[in-house]
């Protein structure tokens, strides 16, 4: 089943698995990609303003056909929008370009100097009207997740990092399980250069499953929500087939010591937009 959901501190529960819409075309791409993924039985799909496909993510979950409470839509606060006032209007662009009511989660893209506490307040005020089901962060370093703590009344319930097995950071994990934030993993196939890898090559074969299963199997062993990116058909598809087998705590370990503190996307702290 697909249906396998962690569940985030204040009880909504999210679905381990979502399909990443990053660079798929606002159009034909992104509304074929979103109805093929909820055929297969995603229910969560990633976007974020700043894709520039929020309506065609739409229009495809209105084709789908599937109820919008068993939908998880997640979308983002873009940098330049950040600020309490700009952000409660930029939460309003995007439900109006999705056609939604609300969001399942709403987390602020980067984590802007000087700017993210302010954006947390909008946030914080989106949830307590009930206009959105969480809220979260992405990019949030452990120092930039204390600073917000200092003044969040809502302590954040997802961030969404960077997270492969060139990238573990697992001390960071550790901060986020201790404040019971759900971690969630961006660029889960380290933008396809994990495929290149002949350790993924060795045990893709010894399981009888692809590359992108193993590594998307070991996200979900170790508690991370992950939502890899495809624009195929067979690809959404079988990146979906990771429920029929377990890694073996020898082969967790194996993929946890390939980290190598690399990074494909901006470190979030030298990141200004
Ligand atoms: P990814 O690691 O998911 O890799 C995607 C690429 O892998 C695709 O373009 C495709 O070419 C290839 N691929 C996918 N399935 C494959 C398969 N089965 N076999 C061979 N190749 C395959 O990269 P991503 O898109 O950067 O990350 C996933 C999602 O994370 C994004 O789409 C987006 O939703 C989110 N994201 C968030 C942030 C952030 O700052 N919060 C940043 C980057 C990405």
């Amino acid at each position: 089943t697909l249906d396998g959901s962690f569940q985030l501190h204040n009880g909504v529960k999210m679905p381990y698995l979502g399909l990443g819409v990053y660079l798929s075309e606002n159009g034909k791409e992104v509304i074929q990609a979103v109805e093929w993924a909820l055929e297969a039985g995603y229910r969560h799909i990633d976007t974020a303003s700043i894709y520039k496909n929020e309506e065609g993510v739409g229009e495809g979950l209105r084709h789908s056909g599937i109820s919008r409470d068993d939908q998880f839509i997640v979308s983002k606060v873009w940098n330049a929008d950040q600020g309490f006032e700009s952000t409660l209007r930029a939460y309003d662009e995007s439900l109006k370009r999705l056609g939604l009511e609300y969001l399942d989660l709403y987390l602020i893209h980067w984590p802007t100097k000087g700017k993210y506490k302010e954006t947390w307040k909008a946030l914080e005020k989106i949830y307590a009207e009930g206009r959105v089901r969480a809220i979260g962060v992405s990019n949030f370093l452990q120092h930039q997740l204390e600073d917000l703590l200092t003044e969040a009344e809502v302590v954040p319930m997802v961030n969404q990092m960077e997270f492969h097995p060139y990238l573990v950071q697992q001390e960071l994990l550790d901060f986020c399980a201790s404040k019971s934030i759900q971690y969630e993993a961006w660029s889960p196939l380290m933008q396809g250069h994990i495929f290149q890898l002949e350790v993924m090559r060795e045990m893709a074969d010894k399981y009888g499953k692809s590359i992108a299963q193993i590594v998307l199997r070991w996200d979900l062993q170790k508690g991370v929500v992950t939502i890899p990116k495809s624009v195929k058909k067979e690809r959404i598809i079988s990146n979906a087939d990771l429920f029929d087998f377990e890694l073996s705590a020898e082969d967790v370990a194996i993929l946890d010591g390939l980290n190598r503190g690399k990074r494909f996307g901006p470190d979030p702290d030298n990141f200004d937009f």
